[in-house]
């Protein structure tokens, strides 16, 4: 069954899905609700209501459309709930009016003022809510209202027959699990707190199930994966790292060997190298680039963004050049024929080293020799994707790096088919990045701080968790502070704006106006990239802190202090949020993510929600600890039964995985 054969769903719907990444019945079963709101009618009483509320009521009078501002429309009625009659407003539902007559029934939403016997709503719909009702409530997708998504899944359920259930009968019995049919019925229509926990666990266990067969499969295979033995002069490997132009940390001399050990040996190099944003994992990538370069073969580096491509290029080309090593880089953004030449001379083995996003290993590139491969922030690609080279014939040596620091048991978990290498250390001279938590009244102690810095010649990011104004989260956004900053500086410190609803020119372009130092202060959603490097970035400031998991703004506060400078983060929040203290004690990463993981994700509104090891539909891997480990345990005993040879499903499981063993 297609998704345009549901009832209701036509064209424009089916772009918005897609656009969502909803492209069959199964993407569109498995868009969980990301959240409930319970609804009971209120009856409003001689006092006001602070809260938001849910009434029935109906329509008396209805007035003509307002028109306030070009974003912002008024529609005022005059409604009649439990006896008692009161004005009602509601901002930009213009689009309601020919839909509303006199003396319909409506459900609104919203609070009540006692005093102008006034009730703002921030939602209305039509019909009567008799009892209490739990709602389920979406990401939003564009284009597309929480209450048409609702009705599409509504179809769907019907025809939600040939589910694939992944939990083996085995342990479906043993925890007495909901059936995935029912347990899909109750996640998207829940009529009971109860059930609908149930089909959480359920659903949540499934998908842990699922992603640790994975990895547990590819640790299975993992022994019999061989690779040449590389021949690798260690004094050259020395001499280099004497010539660097500072001292390697301990740690970093560790990972070195630990990769240089996976050369010289039969064993193929799989293999994690963990540290926290700015502990200097790229120069160990370096160094072993070029231990690959003297055993003869060529390496490719592949970083999620052109961004962090180019400025990878152009610090490992300076520390290779001076070797004859010849770097380059491909990226989407060059002209074609550019590539075109470039792909020539990777073919002809003439580049050493190329330098890339992801598309260098599917832009028809063919390597003669290949012999080691860099993944950069492997931590945003899934784990279907961590033997993609496999496909290509070839059997290179593959370090990943990371710099989303888990605690170990995490780690074994999710990279269980790896082995890893980890920084801890910093590189000496590093200050501390000096981190306060601040009331949003002191924030002109803080304007005067940024002044200080700018002063310095020094630059700023400030970071809002939204875009724009939204009447049911009122927080901080990117568009309101750039005002309030051009108003306190007087529009004379260029600042600019980088969002998600830019275009990826756009954000380039002003990405790179703040590295070579024209913009002063960027003001951005958390968009900014993990690994971008502006030396002279000395303060970070975060509105609505509290909003965010520790690990997130850990990895905010990374993009200062990568240098010698004395830099500053300054967390805003509202309330009293006891477990910013972390932030404010700690610069250890490892450290930050243990505390992270005891508050279990607290406030992690905006966290890795993109693709990744660490996003699943439905699990938290913070907060649903105790499945993880269960499911851990099954998986292992279950893998070793090779029951799932017989499995269709999980045969099409090993497919997607793309071996070739
Ligand atoms: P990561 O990739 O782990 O985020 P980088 O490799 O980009 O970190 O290193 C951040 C900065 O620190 C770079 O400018 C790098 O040259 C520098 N650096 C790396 N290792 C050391 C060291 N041992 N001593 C001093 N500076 C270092
Ligand atoms: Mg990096």
């Amino acid at each position: 069954m297609n998704l345009q054969n549901l009832k209701g769903v036509g064209n424009k719907t089916i772009e918005a899905l897609y656009q969502a990444n909803i492209y069959n019945l199964d993407d569109l079963l498995t868009y969980y609700p990301y959240r409930y709101q319970i609804e009971v009618p209120t009856i409003l009483d001689n006092t006001n209501s602070l809260e938001i509320v849910v009434i029935n009521a109906t329509i008396l009078e209805i007035n003509k459309v307002g028109y306030i501002k070009k974003n912002l429309n008024i529609l005022r009625m005059k409604i009649e709930t439990n006896g008692k009659i009161m004005s009602l407003v509601i901002y930009n539902r213009a689009y309601l009016r020919p839909n509303l007559k006199i003396g319909q029934n409506i459900i609104a939403i919203g609070k009540f003022d006692l005093k102008k016997n006034l009730f703002t709503a921030n939602n209305i719909r039509f019909g009567k809510l008799e009892e209490k009702r739990i709602i389920p409530i979406y990401h939003s997708i564009k284009n597309l209202k929480n209450i048409i998504l609702e009705k599409i899944i509504s179809e769907a359920l019907k025809e939600n027959n040939d589910i694939v259930d992944y939990i083996p009968e085995r342990y479906i019995k043993k925890y007495e699990f909901l059936s995935k049919k029912d347990a899909i019925n109750v996640i998207h229509k829940p009529i009971d707190e109860d059930l609908l926990k149930k089909a959480k666990e359920r659903l949540i266990y499934e998908e842990l199930f699922l992603f640790l067969f994975k990895v547990q499969y590819l640790k299975k295979i993992k022994v019999s994966g061989e690779s040449i033995i590389k021949n690798i002069d260690k004094s050259l490997i020395l001499q280099f790292i004497s010539d660097l132009p500072f001292k390697l940390t301990n740690d970093q001399l560790k990972s070195i060997e630990d990769g240089l050990e996976d050369f010289t040996t039969k064993k193929r190099m799989n293999r994690l190298l963990l540290g926290d944003v700015g502990s200097g994992k790229t120069i160990v990538a370096t160094v072993l680039i070029y231990a690959n370069y003297i055993a003869g073969y060529q390496s490719a580096f592949m970083a999620p963004t052109e961004i962090l491509a180019t400025q990878h290029y152009n610090s490992i080309k300076k520390l290779l050049e001076k070797y004859n090593i010849n770097v380059e880089l491909l990226i989407g953004s060059m002209s074609k024929k550019n590539k075109n030449e470039i792909m020539k001379k990777v073919l002809n083995g003439k580049v050493d080293v190329l330098i890339g996003t992801h598309a260098i290993l599917n832009e028809n590139l063919l390597f003669p020799n290949l012999g080691f491969v860099i993944t950069d922030e492997q931590h945003r690609f899934g784990v279907n994707q961590r033997n993609i080279l496999q496909e290509k014939g070839v059997k290179p040596d593959v370090l990943f790096m990371s710099a989303t620091p888990i605690p170990r048991t995490y780690a074994l978990t999710i990279y269980g088919d790896m082995d890893t290498s980890i920084i801890k250390e910093k590189p000496s001279g590093r200050k501390e990045v000096i981190t306060h938590v601040k009331k949003e009244s002191e924030l002109k102690d803080v304007l005067y701080q940024i002044l200080e810095e700018i002063k310095l010649n020094h630059q700023i990011y400030v970071v809002a968790p939204m875009i724009e104004e939204n009447e049911d989260m009122p927080l901080q956004t990117v568009i309101n502070l750039k005002e309030k900053f051009d108003g306190a500086f007087h529009g004379k410190v260029p600042i600019e704006v980088l969002h998600g609803k830019l275009k990826n020119k756009e954000k380039d372009e002003i990405m790179n106006r703040f590295k070579n130092g024209d913009v002063k202060i960027l003001i951005s959603t958390t968009v900014i990239e993990v690994g971008v490097d502006v030396p002279l970035a000395t303060m970070m400031i975060i509105f609505n802190a509290e909003r965010f998991g520790l690990a997130t703004l850990h990895q905010l506060r990374g993009r200062v202090g990568r240098n010698d400078l004395q830099s500053y983060c300054y967390l805003i929040c509202n309330e009293d949020v006891k477990r910013l203290q972390v932030l404010e004690e700690s610069n250890d990463g490892f450290y930050i993510s243990e505390k992270d993981f005891e508050f279990r994700g607290e406030g992690d509104l905006f966290g890795e929600k993109q693709s990744g090891d660490m996003t699943f539909h439905i699990a938290d891997i913070r907060k649903n600890y105790d499945v993880l480990m269960r499911a851990l345990e099954d998986v292992k005993e279950w893998i070793d039964i090779d029951e799932y040879i017989n499995l269709t499903s999980y045969v099409k499981i090993i497919e997607e995985l793309k071996f070739n063993n």
